[in-house]
């Protein structure tokens, strides 16, 4: 009776869970596609501010890594990882956006002289926010945050680039960011699946930052979905198909969006358009209490200054 009243409460989400280790072992998407599903809940110690979804693509030629992670530390445990998938040496990291936790690793890869290709947006946005994104992820890791640098991406594109490497072709699209500035989608043709990044979020609400453009967002999100991947690895939470990406995402994002276009329009104050927003559709993805107000507030922002 205790368990059954627990797990009630739990998908009411009245309940949080406590913080779930990063578990620095790949699961495999597909034949060399491979996602390290972080937690779903805040960055914390435990989860070694791995609260989000990353991974790496084995080329037959080298590998090819996704995201670098929250901390040397992290990058270490990625590399270990990839280690025990295949001997192949690493070629290349992807930074697909701003994020700490898709950069801070950059160093323990530099430092291999591997090289690292983000967006010149997304470059841009570490060489001006990755400061505030280092001090507040060595606030979180404290000790476990020693050795980090912020090491800017080494080459950059500007809409698109093409990795040719063994029998991958990855693709990488920049089609205006979102989230972030410079989010871009790494695009596996002949396997069809994205690492979207954080333009994707399902299995919790996703969250909307002071520096996101939920217009853009919602540009790259159709970009993703014209491409009609059969999986995405996200930006948050596991590797998903298309449809679960559209409502958790896309559809939530354009309703704030539409809502408050109306609000502004009808020359709504924020309260009271935050306060007429209905968004209970999505009220059982976790940490919506948490930030179904914030993220409604910020984009009125948006809307008001368009
Ligand atoms: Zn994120």
């Amino acid at each position: 009776m205790k368990l059954f009243s627990t797990f009630f409460l739990s998908i009411l989400g009245l309940i949080t869970s406590p913080a779930r280790a990063w578990d620095a072992v790949p699961q495999r998407v597909l034949e060399g596609v491979y996602a390290f599903v972080g937690d779903t809940g805040p960055r914390s110690a435990a989860n070694e501010g791995m609260n989000a979804t990353t991974g790496f693509v084995v080329t037959g030629d080298g590998v090819v890594v996704i995201d670098s992670g929250s901390s040397k530390q992290v990058a270490q445990k990625i590399e270990a990882a990839i280690r025990q998938v295949t001997p192949q040496p690493i070629k290349l990291v992807i930074n697909t956006g701003g994020q700490d936790h898709r950069w801070l690793g950059n160093g323990h890869f530099a430092d291999q002289n591997i090289p690292i290709i983000a967006s010149a947006a997304t470059k841009a946005d570490i060489a001006d926010r990755g400061g505030m994104w280092a001090s507040g992820m060595e606030k979180t890791l404290g000790p476990a945050f020693a050795g980090t640098r912020i090491q800017l991406p080494t080459r950059t594109f500007i809409q698109r680039e093409t990795i040719a490497l063994g029998s991958e072709t990855l693709e990488l699209i920049y089609a205006g960011g979102g989230h972030t500035p410079g989010d871009i989608i790494v695009w596996l043709p002949d396997k069809r699946v994205a690492f979207s990044g954080d333009l994707v979020f399902v299995d919790r609400l996703l969250g909307v930052l002071p520096v996101s453009k939920v217009k853009d967002w919602l540009a790259s999100f159709d970009a993703l979905a014209a491409l009609n991947p059969q999986w995405i690895v996200p930006g948050h939470g596991t590797p998903t198909p298309l449809n679960k990406a559209r409502h958790e995402t896309r559809d939530y994002l354009a309703l704030i969006y539409g809502h408050m276009q109306k609000a502004v329009v009808a020359g709504q104050n924020m309260q009271e358009a935050i306060r007429t927003l209905e968004d209970r559709a999505f009220a059982s993805l976790p940490i919506y209490p948490e930030l179904r107000g914030q993220n409604a507030n910020r984009v009125y922002l948006e809307v008001e200054s368009e």
